[in-house]
């Protein structure tokens, strides 16, 4: 059974379109299930039906013409319920819809299951039979394996139709919709730019070639330099390995001759395509090919294919890297967007930002809303390979992507971008007035840093101190640990640039998504593993040359604090100390005048929470890091796509945490921050301030927005709010009481969550 529907899986994911899968999926599971008739209804939402659009057994003709209304027939109600109905004689059910064209009145047994992909039901699969008996257990079983592994295959197949503007059943369509979640706010239109890493043949994307017969010549001469590679493998390794083992290079050169695969590429050139489009298509097709195959020698082929084409692509791109043409409204499109791709495209002409992994609180999007580029994370659906170049709609705030947009949806979201910059603008006056409430309550608004550029539009924004340098951002940009004297010289900057505002270091916070290419950390699940003061402790040596560094650079300035991150217990507290007091000792040996900074610890885990009176006694100062503490009380992996809409920082588990950390650090006398990204939700800071934070530390990007919205709320509003969302037990509709009160309190729509369009 494994082997069959494993077999029907990869067929399935090799077919080239839409209706390809759909067509071998009815053969498959009919000659697998031994009945006589299977077929696939589709949901279209273009004409909110579904249609039948493959099926062996019913009368061809119907194929692509029946369709059923929601709720219709006995498909519409497999796909109202999400459940399998499972019939010995079909015609008798209250719900049985005959129609003559489909020939099916002499099957009685019928079973239908649903199609599910991301809760949503695509279609309907449905295999029939005359004889009058039911499907057994062992039948229905398989039909919901078999439904639910392709789901995600028929979705993808969907998806790459509906880029080039067709419904499943083949309608013209606009306006296609791919859903992420939100990962800085803000609306852009632009361009795509589809980014990739090297050598790897399955991202690719298609792209047209200026000149047909200059490729073809590049092309050629990649494919013989991979083949004089080969030759030379051969030739080296002659006398170690046996001559039969030896004979397969010279199979490999062959499988890249002119009469081979190199021919299919060069004929893909000749219709247009660039080099390593083509050569990726050709790729990828032989080996589906070869994964489909039932012989496991054959099967392997397909990794030598990979391989080999995995060697030309590298001369491709290595021999004449293609320059990367960044048009001027640029929406960076990537599987797994990184900081270095971001920094490669002049900031002047990216617009948008989109990631197929990833999700709103991964490092990537906090960078971009440091940056203030509307961004959407973990739009898994996203067919990548089709998007080069297509305009698309970015809906930051929804956490969407519009392809095919049609001129009604483009002249909304251009008069929403026209709103955005009237606010932005209109938001520069506040600059440089107070941070207080509608009743004068005072807020101190701090920011996020991580590279020098953010001090300087920190700076301009108004901000009153930094409660977060992410200092691990410029151990990610370099290529070996940076010297004492580099981090000196790093976080002299900062700290001057601030002066006499205070500047709190946090001290190296690797592991979990940061990962330094020189220093790797291979671990099975890296969130729970060795991340942060974890990785410091067990290396001295890194974090005293890093406190050391940061002692130095404050020298004559003393604005210094150091902040320690992923803490769970007191006795990293105390160890750290200890390792900073005997830097600060070794400095005052060596005669520099180094004053002992406050230090403070950074509350990330459900046990740091029980644990803040003890920890607070131990410190100066509590920093609360929300977005790691979200993640680890609500078991939410802050990157992870799939759960994304479980991650909010409006949890009541969440807040309930976070007003108990503020109460704890107020009977120790600590004063306490909130340096994770929810400060600069202007709803959640809302809720800070009534909690009775002393600090919100967030993006620059979001300063003046929050700035905005607290003026605009008196504290006594806050606090009733806070006592009522205390109250509620739903992250939702705490979401809407807090909307409720700014939208009651004037706040412009921009900068409420609930925005509609
Ligand atoms: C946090 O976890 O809230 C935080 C500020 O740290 P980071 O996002 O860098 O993990
Ligand atoms: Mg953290």
């Amino acid at each position: 059974m494994l082997e069959q529907l494993r077999g029907i899986v990869q067929r399935v994911n090799a077919a080239k379109d839409l209706q390809s899968a759909l067509n071998i999926i009815v053969r498959r599971v009919r000659e697998a299930l031994n009945t006589q008739v299977c077929s696939v209804y589709l949901f279209d939402t273009d004409i909110n039906s579904h249609v039948l659009m493959a099926s062996e057994g019913l009368k061809a003709e119907s194929v692509g013409h029946v369709s059923l209304d929601i709720g219709e027939g006995l498909v519409g109600l497999v796909a109202k319920h999400a459940e399998p109905i499972n019939l010995q004689d079909a015609s008798i059910h209250p719900s049985y819809h005959y129609i003559e064209e489909t020939g099916e009145e002499v099957f009685h047994a019928f079973l239908g299951v649903p199609i599910i992909h991301h809760r949503s039901v695509l279609g309907v699969l449905v295999v029939q039979h005359e004889e009058r008996r039911r499907f057994d257990e062992g039948e229905e079983a398989f039909l919901i394996t078999l439904s639910a592994q392709l789901a995600g295959v028929i979705a993808h197949a969907e998806a790459t139709g509906a880029i080039q503007g067709l419904s499943p059943s083949g309608h013209r369509v606009s306006d296609t919709m791919f859903s992420g979640v939100s990962g800085s706010s803000g609306v852009s239109i632009g361009h795509v730019v589809v980014v990739f890493p090297p050598a790897d043949l399955s991202q690719i994307p298609e792209r047209q070639t200026k000149n047909i017969d200059k490729e073809i010549s590049f092309f050629n001469s990649c494919l013989n330099a991979v083949q004089d590679d080969m030759r030379e493998l051969n030739e080296q390794i002659a006398g170690e390995i046996a001559e039969e083992e030896r004979q397969l290079f010279d199979v490999y050169v062959r499988m890249l001759d002119d009469d081979a695969l190199g021919n299919e590429v060069v004929e893909r050139i000749r219709m247009g395509s660039w080099a390593q489009g083509a050569l990726a298509y050709v790729a990828n097709e032989h080996i589906r090919k070869f994964e489909m195959m039932s012989d496991d020698y054959l099967r392997e082929r397909a990794v030598d294919i990979r391989d080999l084409c995995s060697r030309v692509l590298f001369y491709l791109q290595q021999k004449e890297p293609v320059a990367m043409e960044y048009l001027d409204d640029t929406i960076l499109v990537s599987d797994e967007l990184t900081p270095a791709m971001l920094a490669e495209v002049p900031k002047e002409k990216l617009t948008g930002l989109v990631s197929v992994k990833g999700s709103g609180n991964s490092h990537v999007a906090i960078l971009a809303r440091t940056m203030g580029i509307p961004t959407v994370m973990g739009a898994v659906d996203l067919p990548l390979n089709q998007l080069d170049g297509k305009q698309v709609i970015l809906d930051g705030y929804k956490g969407e992507v519009i392809s095919n947009p049609s001129d009604l949806v483009l002249t909304r979201y251009k008069n929403t971008m026209k709103e955005q910059d009237e606010l932005t603008a209109g938001l520069e006056d506040l600059k440089d007035v107070p941070c207080v409430t509608a009743d004068e309550h005072r807020v101190h608004l701090w920011v996020n840093t991580g590279l020098m550029s953010d001090v300087m539009h920190s700076l301009d924004q108004g901000a009153e101190g930094i409660g977060l340098f992410r200092t691990e951002v410029p151990f990610l940009l370099s290529e070996r640990f940076p010297s004492e004297q580099e981090q000196t010289e790093i976080y002299r900057e900062q700290l001057q640039a601030f002066a006499p505002k205070l500047v709190t270091m946090r001290t190296l916070d690797i592991g979990g998504d940061k990962d330094l290419s020189y220093f790797p950390i291979d671990e099975e699940n890296p969130f729970l593993g060795w991340r942060g003061i974890r990785v410091t402790l067990d290396h001295p040596e890194i974090f005293m040359a890093q406190v050391r560094a940061m002692l130095r650079a404050s020298i004559g300035l003393e604005n210094l604090q150091i902040m320690l991150p992923m803490v769970s217990n007191v006795n990293e507290v105390n160890s750290a100390t200890q390792l900073i007091k005997r830097a600060h000792r070794e400095l005052l040996q060596e005669r520099l005048d180094v004053k002992f900074p406050p230090i403070g610890v950074m509350i990330e885990l459900p046990a740091a929470v029980y644990q803040t009176r003890a920890l607070a006694k131990l410190v100066d100062f509590i920093s609360v890091g929300s977005n790691d503490l979200t993640q680890y009380l609500l078991a939410v992996d802050r990157n992870n796509p799939r759960v994304a809409n479980l991650y909010s920082a409006f949890h009541p588990a969440v807040l309930n945490a976070l007003y108990q950390v503020v109460s704890e650090a107020q009977e120790e006398e600590r004063p306490v921050s909130i340096c994770g990204e929810m400060a600069g939700d202007p709803g959640a800071a809302v809720l800070l301030v009534a909690m009775g934070f002393d600090i919100l530390s967030m993006n620059a990007a979001a300063l003046l927005k929050v700035k905005s919205v607290i003026r605009s709320v008196s504290l006594d509003a806050a606090q009733d709010l806070l006592d009522q969302v205390m109250q509620m037990e739903d992250a939702q509709m705490i979401r809407s009481a807090v909307d409720l009160t700014l939208y009651n309190a004037g706040v412009d729509r921009l900068l409420r969550s609930s925005r509609t369009n």
